[in-house]
């Protein structure tokens, strides 16, 4: 699984870090989303998919077998 964010859709919510704290941090400028890591480790898949499908922004992309799946 590979994850991705989209900083012009970002409200800073912070809903990501909230639910997947390792993948996910907020910019200490602007409290926009930043990436941790863009390749999501096995254990963080559940997390990752939570916290796409609960972004308010649809900020987060979440690619599994080569499917880009925005916000879910
Ligand atoms: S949940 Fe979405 S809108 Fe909120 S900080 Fe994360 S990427 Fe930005």
């Amino acid at each position: 699984m590979q994850v991705s964010v989209d900083r012009d859709r970002c409200c800073s919510s912070g809903m990501c870090v909230m639910n997947a704290p390792a993948v996910f941090d907020q910019d200490d400028r602007d409290s926009l989303v930043r990436l941790r890591q863009t390749t999501v480790l096995p254990e963080q898949f559940d997390d990752v998919r939570l916290a796409a499908e609960l972004c308010p922004g649809q900020a987060i992309t979440v690619t599994e077998d080569g499917t880009a799946q925005p916000g879910a």
